[in-house]
C-alpha cells in the first residue's frame, strides 16, 4: 500500500534504429539471427507459468526459406486450453486487486528491457518467421510494442483519474474495476506488436487473458511471453495457447467465464467469431465486450495538383513494404490521366531496383509472402488480371514458390475501377491502379468511397489545399486513419491512433485510450456523509 497520486510524464516514441551496415546495432542484431536461423527452436504452451510441450508440433520455415526452420511449435489441446482458463480464473484472484501502480510498472519494466536485451531476440524472430526486412521489424517488433507498453500506462493513470464531480455532502467516485471472466485474444502474424499488444492491454487494466497467438508468428509471440516473465508479469495473468483457431476458439466460447474478446485479423475470421460469441449468450456470466480491427482496401487518391515525385515513393513505399501485407497497405490507387504517364514511367523505373530476396541480406527490401496459401490466394488474383479484358499488369506479375513463397512487387491497370482486385483484399504486393478522367473528379471520388467494403486508411494527394479539402471531405467516411500528402501506412502509437470503421472493425484505436475503456467495467460510488433522518419531504410540511 502507497498513498501517492502517480505522476507519469508523457513518454516519447521509441527512436527507430537505422541499422547501418557497419554500425554496433547492425553486428549485434546479425549475431542473433545467425544464432536463431536454422535452431528449430521448441516452443511450448505456457500456462500458469508452465511450459507445456504438447507434442502437438508444427515445423515454421523462414517464408523466404524453405529450408529454414525458425521454430518447432506446441499447439494447445482441449485439455490444455481449459487448463489455461481455469488457472486464469485464479489468477484473476489476486490480478484483479493488484493496485494499478504494480500493473503499469511490470508493463513499463517490459518496455525497457524490449527497448534493450530483449530487442534483438523480437527483431531476429519477426524477421525470420515473419519475413520483416530489418527496419520492417524494429519499427515493429521493437518499437510499436515498446510505445503501447509506455503509453498505455500513461493513458491507464488518465482513465483512473476522469472522475465525476461531488456536491456538498457527498463524494462520488468511478472504481474502474476488470471484467469478470477473461479476454480472448486472437492475434494476426503481420505485427508482432499487435501480438503483444492484445493480451496486455486488458491485462494492464486488471483483467487476465488468454492469448491465441497466429500461428504463422509463433515464434517472435513466444518470445514476448518471455520479455513480459522477466519484467514480473505473475504467472496465469496471460496465458498462451497457439493451436487450431477453432478448437481454442470452441473451449474458450464455451466457458462462461468469456468476458471479452480482443480480435485483430480479417475480416470473414471476426465475423464467425462475432457470430459463435452471439450464440452463446445465455453461457456467459456478462455480455462480452468486442473489440475487432479487421481487413482493408486501403487507397491513394491523386489529384491533378499532386506532386508526383512524392506520390511515386508513396505508392511504392505504401504497396510493397513488407510484401503489401499490412493491413494498412497501400493496395488501390486513383489516378488523373494528365499525371498517369509521368508516374507510370518514374514507378516503374523504380519499382526495377526493388531488392526482393532473404531478409538477413540488409539491401532487401521486400522478403516472401507469409505461407503457401497466401501465395497461392495472392497469385491467383495475379494471374487472371494477365488474361482480364479489362484489366493488365505493367509491371511484375512474375512469382515463384521454389525457394520461399516470393510474388514480385505487382502493378495491376484497370480499367474496370471495379475489377477484383480493385474491391478486394488481397494482402500480398500487388497494387491496382484506376485512370480517371480529371473532369470527372466527384464521381471517382464516389467510386473510391463505395467500391469497397472496408474503411481502415486512405491517403489523398494535392498541393491545392482548398482542393485536398474537398477531397478530404468526400472521403469523410472512407477511413478510420486518413493521410494528406503521405502513405497510408505507417501508424504511430500516441500519434496517428488506428484502426477502421465499416467492414474494417469496430474502430476501437489501438494505442489511445479508447481501446483501455473496452476492457473495464465501471462501478460508480456515492458516499453520503449525513445522510436524511426523516423521510418526509419540505413540500410536505
Ligand atoms: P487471419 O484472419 O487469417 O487470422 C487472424 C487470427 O485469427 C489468427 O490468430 C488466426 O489463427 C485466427 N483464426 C482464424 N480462424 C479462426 C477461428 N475459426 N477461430 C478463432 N480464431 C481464428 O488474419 P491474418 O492473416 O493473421 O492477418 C491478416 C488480416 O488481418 C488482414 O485481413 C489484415 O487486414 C488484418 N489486420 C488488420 C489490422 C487492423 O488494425 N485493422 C491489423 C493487422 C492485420
Amino acid at each position: 500500500m502507497v498513498n501517492t497520486v502517480f505522476r507519469y510524464d508523457e513518454p516519447l516514441n521509441e527512436p527507430v534504429k537505422a541499422y547501418k551496415p557497419d554500425s554496433p546495432e547492425t553486428a549485434s542484431l546479425k549475431a542473433t539471427l545467425k544464432s536463431m536461423s536454422g535452431a528449430a527452436i521448441e516452443v511450448p504452451c505456457i500456462v500458469g507459468g508452465e511450459e507445456i510441450y504438447t507434442g502437438q508440433v508444427t515445423d515454421w520455415t523462414a517464408p523466404h526459406d524453405h529450408e529454414n526452420i525458425v521454430c518447432r511449435w506446441h499447439g494447445a489441446t482441449p485439455e490444455v486450453i481449459q487448463k489455461a482458463i481455469d488457472n486464469g480464473q485464479e489468477a484473476w484472484k489476486e490480478w484483479s486487486e493488484t493496485p494499478f501502480h504494480v500493473r503499469i510498472s511490470i508493463f513499463r519494466k517490459a518496455a525497457e528491457l524490449l527497448a534493450g536485451p530483449w530487442r534483438d531476440r523480437l527483431n531476429a524472430s519477426t524477421m525470420l518467421g515473419q519475413s520483416k526486412n530489418v527496419l520492417q521489424a524494429e519499427i515493429d517488433a521493437a518499437c510499436e510494442l515498446i510505445d503501447f507498453w509506455r503509453y498505455n500506462g500513461l493513458y491507464a493513470l488518465r482513465l483512473y483519474g476522469d472522475q465525476p464531480a461531488s456536491q456538498p455532502g457527498m463524494w462520488n467516485y468511478v472504481d474502474y474495476r476488470p471484467l469478470e471472466g477473461f479476454v480472448y485474444a486472437v492475434t494476426p502474424f503481420n505485427f508482432t506488436s499487435i501480438g503483444g499488444n492484445l493480451p496486455t492491454a486488458p491485462a494492464l487494466m486488471g483483467n487476465v487473458a488468454l492469448w491465441k497467438a497466429s500461428s504463422n508468428a509463433v515464434l517472435s509471440n513466444y518470445y514476448i511471453m518471455k520479455c513480459l516473465e522477466e519484467a514480473g508479469l505473475p504467472p496465469g495473468v496471460i496465458n498462451f495457447v497457439p493451436g487450431k483457431a477453432r478448437e481454442v476458439t470452441a473451449v474458450a466460447m464455451g466457458s462462461e467465464h468469456f468476458a471479452g474478446l480482443h480480435y485483430t485479423g480479417s475480416t470473414a475470421v471476426f465475423n464467425m467469431l462475432w457470430r459463435q460469441m452471439a450464440e452463446g449468450l445465455e453461457r456467459f456470466n456478462g455480455y462480452p465486450r468486442i473489440v475487432g480491427e479487421t481487413g482493408g482496401k486501403d487507397f491513394i487518391f491523386a489529384h491533378e495538383s499532386a506532386d508526383v515525385e512524392q506520390l511515386a515513393v508513396a505508392a511504392i513505399r505504401g504497396a510493397f513494404e513488407y510484401q503489401g501485407q499490412k493491413c494498412s497497405a497501400a493496395s488501390r490507387m486513383y489516378v488523373p490521366s494528365t499525371m498517369w504517364p509521368d508516374l507510370k514511367e518514374r514507378m516503374a523505373a523504380e519499382i526495377e531496383q526493388i531488392k526482393m530476396g532473404d531478409i538477413e541480406d540488409w539491401q532487401t527490401f521486400m522478403g516472401a509472402v507469409i505461407n503457401e496459401a497466401a501465395y497461392d490466394e495472392i497469385t491467383s488474383y495475379v494471374d487472371r488480371a494477365k488474361t482480364a479484358t479489362d484489366a493488365s499488369i505493367f509491371k511484375g506479375g512474375g512469382h515463384s514458390k521454389e525457394k520461399g513463397w516470393f510474388i514480385e512487387p505487382t502493378v495491376i491497370e484497370c480499367e474496370n475501377p471495379r475489377y477484383e482486385t480493385m474491391t478486394t483484399e488481397l494482402f500480398g504486393p500487388v497494387l491496382s491502379v484506376h485512370v480517371y478522367d480529371p473532369a470527372r473528379l466527384d464521381e471517382t471520388l464516389e467510386l473510391c468511397d463505395t467500391s469497397s467494403e472496408y474503411a481502415l486508411t486512405g491517403a489523398i494527394f494535392a498541393r491545392d489545399r482548398t482542393v485536398a479539402e474537398r477531397l478530404a471531405t468526400a472521403l469523410r467516411h472512407a477511413a478510420g486513419n486518413f493521410y494528406i500528402n503521405d502513405k497510408p501506412t505507417g501508424a504511430v502509437v500516441n500519434q496517428q491512433p488506428f484502426g477502421g470503421a465499416r467492414g474494417s472493425g469496430t474502430d476501437d484505436k489501438a494505442g489511445s485510450p479508447l481501446n483501455l475503456t473496452r476492457w473495464i467495467a465501471a462501478r460508480t460510488v456515492k458516499e453520503t456523509f449525513d445522510a436524511p433522518r426523516d423521510w418526509r419531504y419540505p413540500h410536505m410540511a
